[in-house]
């Protein structure tokens, strides 16, 4: 116990919360992926229903935080709407596996105490950040997978839903393009799905230079001075063997510290052997407070270590209270909200 409690000291995880010296400020972040994402390749109708969802999801989490709801309502509640978006990689919407199969990922934690709860590889849980909350809130473990997370999401009374749920024609057509490529045998719709529809090819390039990306993620700071990140996920598109990507891996999709909270999407195999999401927070605490330390910290993990690596995607972070984003690829979904009321969406890397 004492040298828990020593090794927690070191990590400065007793050091004082955000709450001594931000009393009621708040502030909150989101992603809905990275990848090529270029002016012109949206019609404009399709990039004002990205920005409507990114400005909608933003202003729900803080209102939730000025009323002084709690960091972990807020992050829960913002993603669960992500997730029911289909625009998304989460939840409906999500990308299929090569077996033809949407199995999702999902983690959360909590800056205080560093808890955290994660869930891989689900298939009916319509919410999977919600469960990755139970896991954190209600069972002795951190990582649930598969049918013992589906056993655990049933026995926490959640939502549970048909797979076939989950499906949308453009992720099956882009699934379908890449199994062919890979020289897969295609697979056989999921029972209960829709008849096919004809999707655009134009569709389809785009999602392939976003590179099927459009993992949602969420970093709140409440009034109390808590913070919250949360990631959920599809994966990433034709997925073989049970892959599993960064999302649902704490330190490295995701990870909060009492000062420091990141949401990471991307090329998962790199954020996991990078350890994105925790490098970040330990180089911040290096890095100490002060002006652009946030962002020092979250660059030099994405624009040098990321990129040096062969890796590309990006990260939303809170870092002492103050978002902050960092991404290798041409845009990321995002969008910000601090507590005086402005509200920042952007998609593209020329806008701020
Ligand atoms: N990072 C996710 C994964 O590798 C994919 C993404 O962010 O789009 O599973």
């Amino acid at each position: 116990m004492i040298r828990l409690a020593a090794a927690l000291a070191a990590l400065s995880v007793t050091a004082p919360s955000l709450a001594d010296d931000h009393a009621g400020d708040w502030s909150i972040v989101l992603h809905g992926g990275a990848g090529v994402i270029e002016r012109g390749d949206m019609d404009a109708e399709t990039e004002t229903a990205y920005r409507e969802a990114l400005d909608a999801a933003i202003r729900r989490g803080g209102e939730i935080l000025a009323e002084g709801g709690d960091a972990m309502d807020a992050v829960e509640a913002v993603i669960r709407i992500l997730e029911d978006d289909p625009k998304f990689n989460a939840g409906i919407g999500a990308v299929f596996t090569s077996g033809g199969a949407n199995e999702l990922d999902s983690s959360i934690m909590r800056g205080s105490d560093m808890q955290a709860g994660a869930a891989s590889g689900v298939t009916n849980v319509r919410h999977p950040i919600s469960l990755a909350r139970a896991v954190l809130e209600n069972s002795p473990h951190v990582m649930l997978q598969g049918e013992g997370a589906e056993t655990f999401a049933e026995e926490q009374e959640l939502e549970l839903v048909e797979p076939a749920y989950f499906f949308t024609e453009r992720r099956w057509a882009s699934m379908v393009r890449a199994v062919r490529r890979m020289g897969l045998p295609i697979p056989p719709r999921p029972e209960g799905a829709p008849e096919a529809e004809p999707i655009r090819e134009g569709a389809l390039d785009l999602m392939e230079r976003e590179h099927a990306f459009g993992t949602v993620g969420v970093v709140a700071l409440d009034q109390s001075g808590e913070l919250v990140a949360g990631t959920s996920t599809g994966g990433t598109t034709a997925k073989r063997w049970g892959r599993v990507g960064d999302s649902p891996i704490i330190g490295a999709g995701t990870y909060a510290t009492p000062i420091c909270g990141v949401s990471a999407t991307g090329t998962g195999e790199y954020f996991i052997r990078l350890n994105v999401a925790a490098r970040i927070c330990t180089q911040l605490e290096v890095l100490g407070e002060g002006e652009g330390t946030g962002q020092a910290a979250a660059d030099s993990v994405i624009q040098d270590g990321l990129t040096e690596m062969g890796g590309d995607g990006g990260i939303v972070m809170l870092g002492h209270g103050e978002p902050i984003w960092s991404y290798n690829t041409a845009g990321m979904y995002r969008a910000s909200m601090v507590s005086s009321g402005e509200v920042v969406v952007s998609i593209y890397g020329d806008e701020p």
